[in-house]
């Protein structure tokens, strides 16, 4: 689908970090966007950070396999410390502008037509659900999904 050819594809595992980015992170086959051998679609941007290890991966099974212990969630009293990547800009958010979404950044009064706008010339028509599941920095669409399994990620 994409039309870049097969981006650059590290697997990094402890002790070591993917130096590609400005966080500790690691993962199986994960490209410059953070997607993953698992996680591998247009809205698979995200890398989110473990609380056992304080380290980025883009989801749970690129933990086990890089490691060798049992992951554990980001803890909710740390809910306000950057705890989720965004592979396609860059930006941390915290766990809680994460797990808000967009429905504080959209919620804007009146105006709902207010269109997130794209100076985003790149391939992919992903961000469909605009504001839902989006970086609040650079408007990358994330994948819904990944909150729905939130409890592997952020403490409940
Ligand atoms: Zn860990
Ligand atoms: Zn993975
Ligand atoms: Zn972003």
């Amino acid at each position: 689908m994409a039309t870049n050819p097969t981006d650059d594809r590290r697997t990094t595992t402890v002790p070591a970090t993917d130096d590609r980015f400005a966080v500790p992170l690691r993962g199986v086959a994960v490209d410059r966007e953070t997607r993953c051998a698992h996680w591998d679609s247009a809205l698979d941007v995200v890398a989110l950070r473990f609380g056992c290890c304080e380290t980025y991966y883009p989801c749970d099974a690129c933990h086990d396999a890089a490691t060798d212990h049992a992951a554990e969630p980001w803890p909710r009293d740390r809910f306000d410390e950057p705890a989720v990547l965004c592979g396609a800009c860059g930006a941390t958010l915290t766990a809680r502008a994460y797990l808000d979404g967009g429905s504080e950044v959209s919620h804007a009064s009146g105006s709902e037509g207010q269109s997130p706008s794209g100076n985003r010339a790149s391939s992919g028509d992903s961000r469909t659900q605009s504001g839902d599941d989006a970086c609040p920095h650079c408007g990358a669409a994330f994948n819904p999904g990944c909150r729905r399994h939130r409890d592997r990620y952020f403490e409940a």
